[in-house]
C-alpha cells in the first residue's frame, strides 16, 4: 500500500496536479485484498492528502494463473491541474 500511495503521488507530481480525481487498481487473485479492504487503506492513506475523495475504481481478478496474481497493480491515475 505504502509502494502504490508512493507511485500514485509521483504520478500526481510528474503532472503537477493538485488533486487526484480517480485511481485504477487491479486487485490480483492472490493479493490478498478485497475491493472493500483496499478502500479502507486507501482512504486511511489518502486522507489528508491531494488523493483525499479520488474516486476508485477496482477490478478484482479471480484469475489465479495470472503471472501478477500476488499483486496490485496500479492501472491509471485521473489527476485535476
Ligand atoms: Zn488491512
Amino acid at each position: 500500500m505504502i509502494g502504490l500511495m508512493k507511485r500514485i503521488d509521483d504520478i500526481a507530481r510528474a503532472e503537477k496536479a493538485t488533486r487526484i480525481t480517480g485511481v485504477s487498481v487491479w486487485l490480483g487473485a492472490f493479493s490478498h485484498m478485497s475491493a472493500e479492504h483496499f478502500t479502507e487503506h486507501f482512504e486511511q492513506a489518502a486522507a489528508g492528502t491531494i488523493a483525499e475523495g479520488a474516486t476508485l475504481d477496482i477490478a478484482v481478478s479471480d484469475d489465479t494463473a495470472h503471472a501478477n496474481a500476488q499483486d496490485i497493480l496500479l492501472e491509471s491515475v485521473e489527476v485535476e491541474t
